[in-house]
């Protein structure tokens, strides 16, 4: 095998593995070097996303959601049923599968496109040498004329509460229960603690949620986290925001995790503990003396808007460098550094990026809350339309929750779109096309919508933003 490569792509998550096929599609020679190790010892490609994040979460999400419905929701259909139970050794198994399908995926990709797969540990020395320490401690020295750093991030700890790996677990232990906890405490109520929480609350754990910030889903527009907060409440999430967390203990009754809240020291008692308080870049022994890469305050690989390092043909992409920790990130960045190395045109547009919670109802936006626009001195119309009145929502018994369109009242642009609702998730998909093509919401207005479908509720709150709307009476 040659040890002189075009692109050598540090890193084979979302963001790698893309960038690593994308400059090979554009006839480059590609290593993609990944060193992540399973709990068994395996090697795979897919980095946090694919073994220990989106796939697995979303696996046990749907899994747990099944479970929910046929207790609470089949009845309503007129479908009974004798006794239902689950199993979660066999959604484990289930989730297992996906994962190894998943990742196993990559490097059939790698073949069918002529990147060369390479496990083990990745670090960039001076003048675009990596040295590529093999999981069997074989040392070599590659040489690429561009190097794309892609190492992702790690779970954040918090000081005072000590990971063990059994009662008090990150996000992936909290994937990998093998019984479900009767109480459960999740620390951080944003995307994943709510994520992760919504799995096992729906199994039946009694679970409690410390949230240190006072605003729950700040990020959110306003009307979509007050919204969720209601509807997480009502399944029984016990959210307490404005709970600063200071130690956990492991005793032989359970977790006792001490927090302070507005009426002074807490205890509460669990039988386990998920810290899910976000993630911070990991850059361990990614980079050698002279390479001319900078780190940021915060740990982050310095990047300008092409993703470009401060050395020469060297790029960073996803969670490693600033910007949202998101997988869709992270993999436009790549695929765009890859289009720019082959000197093609390669652009990310960080305005339009979605945001998703897959919780039920599911949450999504893009752009700006109304908030965020009027902060920003924008004059907004507003219009919204709720899945109450979506013939589709009432048939799948789902009629929880609304869509939100922000627009200018002056140029009619759209600014944000905002969903709280069924299939948020794949709907956000139409708002973010727009914005990409800097639609009005009148084109959104001028657009058929097939019926009946859960996208007429975007159409109708585009409509509703000139009080046209149809399904709804207009205030
Ligand atoms: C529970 C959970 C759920 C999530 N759900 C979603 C979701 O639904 N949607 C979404 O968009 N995002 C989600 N995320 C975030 C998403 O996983 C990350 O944004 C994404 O994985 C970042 O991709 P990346 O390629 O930058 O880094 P990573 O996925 O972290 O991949 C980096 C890879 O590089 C390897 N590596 C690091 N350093 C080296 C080195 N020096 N040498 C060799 N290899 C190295 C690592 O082992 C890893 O395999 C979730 C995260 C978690 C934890």
């Amino acid at each position: 095998m040659s040890d002189s490569f075009d692109v050598i792509v540090i890193g084979g998550g979302p963001a790698g593995y893309p960038a690593a096929i994308r400059a090979a599609q554009n006839k480059l020679s590609v290593a993609c070097i990944d060193e992540w190790k399973n709990r068994d010892g395996s090697s795979a490609f897919g980095g946090t996303c694919l073994n220990a994040g989106c796939i697995p979460s979303k696996a046990l999400l749907e899994s747990s959601e099944l479970y929910h419905r046929a207790l609470h929701e089949f009845a309503a259909h007129g479908v009974t049923l004798d006794g239902v139970g689950f199993d979660v050794a066999a959604m484990q198994k289930r989730k297992g599968g996906i994962v190894r399908q998943m990742t196993q995926g990559i490097l059939t990709l790698f073949k069918g496109a002529g990147v060369t797969a390479l496990t083990g540990h990745g670090r960039l020395l001076a003048d675009k040498k990596v040295e590529f320490t093999g999981h069997d401690g074989a040392k070599r020295t590659l040489q690429a004329k561009h190097v794309v750093l892609a190492s992702g991030s790690e779970p954040m700890a918090l000081r005072g509460v000590a990971f063990d790996g059994e009662r008090i677990v990150d996000s992936w232990g909290a994937l990998e229960f093998g019984e479900v906890p009767k109480r459960l405490c999740v620390i951080g109520a944003g995307v994943i603690g709510l994520e992760l929480g919504s799995v096992w609350r729906r199994l039946g754990s009694e679970t409690v949620m410390l949230e240190a910030l006072e605003q729950f889903l700040p990020m959110a527009d306003s009307q979509l986290s007050k919204e969720a907060a209601r509807h997480f409440k009502k399944q029984g999430l016990d959210i307490r925001l404005g709970a600063k967390v200071s130690s956990a203990t492991v005793k032989p009754d359970g977790v006792h995790v001490g927090y302070t809240d507005a009426k002074g020291a807490q205890t509460l008692v669990v039988d386990r503990l998920i810290v899910a308080i976000g993630r911070r870049p990991f850059t361990k022994d990614l980079l050698g003396d002279g390479t001319g890469v900078a780190l940021d305050e915060r740990g982050f690989v310095q990047v300008d808007e092409q993703c470009r390092t401060a050395a020469a043909d060297v790029w960073a992409v996803g969670d490693c460098v600033r910007g949202p920790m998101l997988a869709h990130k992270g993999k436009e960045e790549g695929v765009a550094v890859a289009d720019l190395i082959a000197g093609h045109y390669g652009h990310v547009n960080y305005k339009v990026i979605p945001s998703v919670i897959y919780t039920a109802p599911e949450i999504a936006w893009v752009g700006q809350t109304e908030e965020q626009a009027k902060a920003a001195g924008r004059s907004t119309k507003i219009g919204s339309f709720p899945f109450a009145a979506s013939g589709r929502a009432k048939a799948m018994e789902a009629g929880a929750g609304f869509c939100k369109v922000v627009a200018d009242a002056g140029t009619d642009e759209i600014l944000g779109i905002h969903i709280i609702g069924p299939m948020a998730g794949e709907l956000i998909a139409e708002a973010v096309l727009a914005m990409e093509y800097s639609a009005s919401s009148e084109d959104l207005q001028r657009t058929i919508h097939a019926h009946p479908t859960l996208s007429e509720a975007v159409h109708e709150a585009a409509l509703a933003a000139d009080k046209r709307a149809i399904d709804i009476p207009n205030r």
